[in-house]
């Protein structure tokens, strides 16, 4: 791994004028290395030079932005290897996870390349002919978090650019190294300004909220943090896009083949050691199947092999910083102050490094803090029921809705229930799988907007009416 990290600015690396912080390793706590900072001047330039590299880009041909947006794709293929390793390093995820990420990104790039963008013919009459055009906003500045840094950004960056857009991206202070290297090999394949990269802590990201050369922000991340942009995004009626929070859940119907299932419940709770804006975060489990399941998801969580993701044979990384880790840690105390069971993992492992065990808890019902609040973390708490109804109402009590999920044998039957979730997204004998053609957002605190799909990329977009008399 090259250790040069620079800001890009109108296609030129260049270093934090306000200095320099370290970027840990979640595993081992040592610094990988420095990161540039960014002064708020710098944040003006970069938005000054997309406001003139947009001038330009926004006429660019379909054709033309397609093909860039291809080759970078190519350039991103050609550095997965170095891309993986800063993920790894930075973010704490296994090798495997940060290489998937990488395919992931490369997989989105590809997907916006080949969009097309509508346009409506709303009436056309012998006296008359409306039709409604897509147009670019503008900048776009990307706020993205610690969890999927890499995917992330490239999920805000992509539909922005494939609309005419141009950006300025702020990823976060944990894990900023990712989009830095990205940027600069994005800028290998596009005019200068066209995407440019500041680094650093949550200021600049209220700087960029609040600033009148941007007209949007997309943002992923916490409810708290959408809510103060959103407040400081009003200044020049910036529109946003906010992929917040959640804490979502499950209910597995009697009816489940339990053996066939649990693999896939322990999976997309555990995702990224629960590190994912959708993974299924409560458990609500039939009283009838409720030992069988929670017996195999510990089996399952008790076979991961806990360690650093660089090491071959990690199948489960650290948590990514300490507060999150001091979060996941409290909970789990409190959980076991009400009397939870505690049916695996539940202590932190000793010596260097944010690691926690997977664990699954029991003998838990709403009301608790592990289940009212998103753990966010390698903790999953099981809660039992015997009425499907009650169990709709729990799992619609919380104050936020991205995700839901049903596990049934009757899919017809898992149909009605989902339907009467209150979420963005409803799975069926699934959770948390997010694809590039299935639009994606959440509900109430989770935030507003979506992404991916043709209605994911419009949202970067105007719509501009021609109304013609002939
Ligand atoms: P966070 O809100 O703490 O930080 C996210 C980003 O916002 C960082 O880049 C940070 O520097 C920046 N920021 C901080 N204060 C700011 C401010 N006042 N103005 C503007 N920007 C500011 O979130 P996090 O801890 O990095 O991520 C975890 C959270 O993200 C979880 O709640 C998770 O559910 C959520 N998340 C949601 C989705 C989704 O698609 N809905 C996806 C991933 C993560």
């Amino acid at each position: 791994m090259n250790n040069e990290f620079s800001l890009i600015i109108n296609g030129e690396k260049v270093a934090g004028s306000a200095g320099s912080f370290d970027v840990i390793n979640p595993a081992t706590e040592a610094v990988v290395t420095t990161a540039p900072l960014a002064s708020v001047e710098q944040l003006d330039n970069a938005v000054d030079s997309a406001n003139t590299a947009f001038k330009t880009w926004q006429h660019s041909s379909d054709e033309e932005r397609s093909t860039a947006m291809h080759r970078i794709a190519d350039r991103i293929e050609a550095n997965a290897d170095e891309l993986a390793e800063i993920i790894v390093m930075e973010q704490g995820k296994p090798m495997f996870l940060a290489q998937a990420e990488v395919g992931g990104a490369v997989a989105w790039t590809r997907y916006n390349a080949d969009l097309e963008i509508p346009v409506k013919i709303i009436e056309d009459s012998e006296h008359k002919r409306i039709e409604a055009h897509h147009k670019p906003l503008g900048v776009v500045g990307s706020i993205t978090p610690w969890n999927w840094p890499l995917m992330i950004a490239i999920w805000h960056i992509m539909p922005a650019l494939r609309t005419g857009n141009t950006v300025v991206c702020k990823p976060s202070e944990y894990t900023p190294l990712n989009t830095l290297r990205l940027v600069e090999i994005i800028n290998e394949e596009l005019p200068a300004g066209v995407v440019n990269v500041v680094t650093g802590h949550g200021e600049i990201g209220g700087a960029m909220s609040a600033h009148e050369g941007i007209s949007k922000i997309v943002f992923t991340g916490s409810t708290p943090t959408g809510q103060r942009i959103m407040s400081s995004a009003a200044g020049n009626l910036k529109r946003l896009t906010l992929e917040l929070g959640g804490n979502d859940a499950a209910i597995i119907m009697p009816d489940v083949n339990v053996d066939a299932i649990a693999e896939g419940i322990f999976q997309t709770s555990f995702l990224n050691m629960g590190q994912t804006c959708a993974c299924l975060k409560r458990l609500y489990v039939h009283d009838d199947i409720y030992d069988q399941l929670t017996t195999k998801l510990a089996e399952i969580a008790q076979a991961q092999v806990v360690g650093d993701g660089m090491l071959a044979g990690t199948t489960f990384g650290p948590v990514q910083n300490a507060n999150q880790f001091r979060i996941v840690s409290e909970l789990v105390e409190d959980a076991k102050q009400q009397r939870a069971i505690i049916l695996c993992g539940g202590e932190a492992l000793a010596g260097n490094g944010f690691f926690y065990p997977p664990t699954i808890v029991t003998n838990i019902s709403d009301g608790t803090r592990l289940v009212d609040e998103e753990q966010f973390g390698p903790v999953l708490p099981v809660i039992r029921f015997t009425d499907v109804e009650d169990a709709v109402a729990r799992a619609n009590s919380a104050s936020v809705g991205l995700g839901g999920s049903v596990w049934s044998a009757d899919i017809k039957q898992a149909q009605k229930i989902a339907s009467k979730l209150e979420c963005g997204t409803a799975w069926i004998n699934g959770h948390a799988e997010v694809l590039p053609h299935a639009p994606f957002g959440g509900c109430k605190m989770s935030g507003f907007g979506v992404e991916f799909g043709e209605e994911g990329m419009l949202e970067y977009t105007l719509m501009q009416v021609l109304n013609i008399n002939k």
